[in-house]
């Protein structure tokens, strides 16, 4: 009997792997498909990639912002190859860590669970005392548009395989991933049009953010809010979509359908109802949000399999504490232990750090909201990206900061600083004591934060 079965080797099952090999030989990997993280191979990074050259085109094109007159010639027939080439960069460094691993370790094949403590794989079972379920999951797809369109029906899984850049795509979806990916393949140059069934996009939660962004990001990008395809056609040059703006049928024509509409979760291939027959609701397991514990088994369901933050960082840490889970049962503690941080690699980029506008709300928390606006910030204005705004959640009674919400170049840097002071329960006042350097976007920071303060002392 192992002391620890891990099942699935993305970015949780591996940092468990990694911690548990600390304290014990008598462990278990065991993972279906590649080895070398959702996150390297279709995920964060050639994501990641493709922004890249997005945002250093869209920056050349806009260099009179800072008074420079370019004639440009841009070649982006190289762009989704260089994608390729880097996550292969990013993947060759995963696969040789996993090679390093004992080879006794390590199975590669689906799990399904027999009972709490067995599990089978390629048509053996193996025991352990305690689980570690780290499957991820996988793009929702609509099966109909699949079998209509065949290969120009595309997720994130295939996006970043085109060999060249297409000339047109529409994106349903306007969440994290398919903004972020639909604002990258149209600064590229690719005419692109996104169906959005709400009226949102990315993740912000205050009203006058998302407002802003909505306005903002539609300004370059084709969004069709509110509006979903009525038919889709494969047709011989490619796809062919019909619909309704304004009460009026339009027709548009693409090279490819990116369906970014979500993902769910990989527990459905772990038959979790021979360990208990009431588990066939995957959506209400009894697992607790803290300790990330399946019922009252010594089993743990870590990173984006089980959860409302799905993350690469918070895939990352919970994977390694629930090593300790398994290996102190039945003594655990809490898991979910980060500061929330999210960040939308937009342009400009969104964020949202600790407790969100929309939760404060509706948890009637008594706070202020600091604002601060970056179109006459100085440094926004000299960088020439003076677009966008910020706001600070600050707790009227302990005048403890409690969150934020940004969209503004940059929020990546601000969001981890304000995380930090956050998880440190620091005051409005002892932020403010801090030094700002000047001209920075921080100092924008800043003047949200007093004008939260001088709501408190009003
Ligand atoms: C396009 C895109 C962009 C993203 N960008 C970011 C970003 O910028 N920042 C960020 O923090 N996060 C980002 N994410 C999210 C991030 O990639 C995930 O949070 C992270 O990869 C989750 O890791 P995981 O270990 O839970 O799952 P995964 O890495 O998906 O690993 C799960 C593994 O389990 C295997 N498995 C499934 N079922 C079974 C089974 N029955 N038996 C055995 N093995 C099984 C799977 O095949 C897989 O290998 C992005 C995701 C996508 C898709």
């Amino acid at each position: 009997m192992y002391d620890i079965i891990i099942i699935g080797a993305g970015t949780a099952g591996i940092s468990a792997y990694k911690e548990a090999i600390r304290y014990t030989q008598n462990i278990l990997i065991i993972n279906k498909g590649p080895w070398d993280t959702t996150c390297a191979r279709v995920g964060c990074m050639p994501s990641k990639v493709l922004i890249s050259s997005a945002n250093r085109m869209y920056d050349i094109q806009h260099a009179d912002s800072v008074a420079l007159k370019v004639k440009s010639e841009i070649d982006t027939s190289n762009v989704m190859q260089h994608v390729r080439n880097l996550r292969d960069l990013f993947t060759r460094a995963t696969l040789k860590d996993v090679d390093s691993w004992n080879s006794a370790h390590k199975i590669s094949g689906e799990v399904k669970f027999i009972n709490n403590n067995t599990i089978e794989v390629n048509g053996q079972q193996h025991q352990a005392k305690s689980f570690i379920i780290a499957v991820g999951s996988t793009p929702n797809i609509e099966p109909t548009w699949k079998t209509e369109l065949g290969d120009k029906f595309i997720t994130s899984d295939q996006v970043f395989e085109l060999k060249n850049l297409p000339k047109s795509l529409a994106v349903i979806g306007s969440g994290v991933i398919a903004i972020e990916l639909a604002q990258a393949f149209n600064q590229l140059g690719v005419k692109t049009t996104v169906f959005a069934r709400s009226k949102k996009v990315g993740a912000l939660t205050s009203p006058v953010l998302q407002n802003l962004a909505q306005d903002e990001i539609s300004k370059d990008l084709n969004i069709k809010f509110g509006i979903l395809p009525d038919q889709i056609k494969n047709t011989v040059s490619g796809v062919k979509i019909n619909f309704t703006e304004n009460d009026t049928p339009q027709t548009i024509e693409v090279e490819y359908l990116l369906s970014a509409i979500g993902r769910t979760s990989n527990l459905n291939t772990l038959e979790l109802t021979h360990i208990d027959s009431t588990y066939s609701n995957l959506k209400n397991l009894p697992i607790d949000k803290q300790t990330k514990q399946l019922g009252e088994h010594p089993i743990f369901i870590v990173g984006d399999a089980f959860t409302t933050t799905p993350l690469q960082h918070e895939a990352a840490i919970e994977g390694k504490l629930a090593v300790h889970n398994c290996l102190k049962f039945p003594n655990i503690d809490n898991i979910k232990l980060f500061t929330p941080l999210g960040i939308v690699f937009s342009s400009p980029e969104m964020a949202i750090v600790g407790e969100n506008y929309s939760s404060l709300t509706s948890q009637k928390v008594d706070f202020v909201t600091g604002f601060v606006s970056f179109e006459k910030q100085g440094r926004a204005i000299v960088l020439g990206k003076n677009i966008g705004a910020a706001e600070v959640y600050v707790d009227r009674k302990t005048r403890r900061l409690l969150g934020a919400e940004l969209f503004v170049e940059s929020a990546e840097h601000m969001a981890h600083l304000l995380s930090w002071v956050i998880s440190e329960e620091l005051t409005i006042d002892q932020i403010l004591e801090k030094p700002f350097y000047h001209p920075t976007l921080e100092e924008g920071l800043r003047t949200a934060l007093k004008h939260a303060r001088r709501q408190l002392n009003s």
